[in-house]
């Protein structure tokens, strides 16, 4: 049996070496260098990007008190910088060249994050990934954040409910409009399909990444209208 498996690796591996996403070597996802530059940034205030270790009841993470007015999120975990060599890479090719088992790699560095800096997410919460528009979601075959979802939820035993939120709006991508535009561009975007399910539940929604943060912003503002108890927010970059 032992033959036949590294016989069977060996040839996987010749058909699809592993390059670092980092430096492009070849060998494995990343190379020990990559590995060691990967840094996983602590929790941190949704909006100023204050750091927020954790203190007696409040999580790490925790909106600070005077942002809680300008946000819906309850907490917020991003450990990785959109700029890491490798992190970029990653999602990157996730998205555009439908490299699919990237979600499954960046899910196993999201949950050695959340398990490094102590991040305590119930298991009786939900996790809800942030929904592409139909259309969209067709023409690039998946959706990234319910695949990532789907294999951090797996991994830390927590439901992914990826049917509750929809995009119910085409609207351009975020970065490509002028700051005024931004702010509008996502009003209306989003609608709940289950309020039974979000009723009194803690959210924690996922995406790839966090660009201005309207995105989930807005998303936290159609689940806490349906009765959602708590919302979290997790990317794996940001
Ligand atoms: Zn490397
Ligand atoms: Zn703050």
């Amino acid at each position: 049996m032992q033959g036949f498996a590294s016989t069977k690796q060996l040839f996987l591996d010749l058909l699809f070496p592993a390059f670092c996403a980092g430096c492009g070597s070849e060998g494995a996802v990343f190379c020990d260098a990559c590995r060691a530059l990967l840094l996983f940034i602590p929790p941190s205030c949704f909006v100023c990007k204050k750091l927020v270790p954790p203190a007696d009841g409040v999580p790490a993470g925790r909106t600070c008190a005077p942002c809680r007015k300008k946000s819906r999120i309850y907490a917020f975990f991003s450990p990785f910088s959109y700029d890491a060599a490798g992190v970029r890479t990653l999602v990157h090719d996730l998205k555009y060249r439908r490299m699919q088992g990237n979600a499954a790699i960046l899910a196993g560095m999201l949950y050695r994050a959340i398990a490094y800096h102590g991040v305590v997410l119930s298991r009786h919460a939900l996790i809800v990934p942030i929904p592409l528009y139909k259309a969209r979601e067709r023409v690039r075959g998946f959706n990234q954040a319910r695949l990532i979802a789907h294999a951090l939820g797996t991994r830390m035993g927590i439901p992914v409910r990826a049917d509750i939120l929809l995009k119910t709006k085409k609207t351009a991508p975020q970065m490509a409009l002028r700051r005024e535009e931004r702010l509008t561009n996502l009003v209306g975007a989003f609608a709940v399909s289950d309020t039974e399910s979000v009723r009194n539940r803690t959210i924690i929604l996922m995406d790839d990444i966090k660009t201005t943060g309207t995105t989930l912003e807005e998303a936290a503002k159609v689940l806490k209208a349906a009765g959602a108890k708590r919302i979290w927010a997790i990317t794996v970059a940001h």
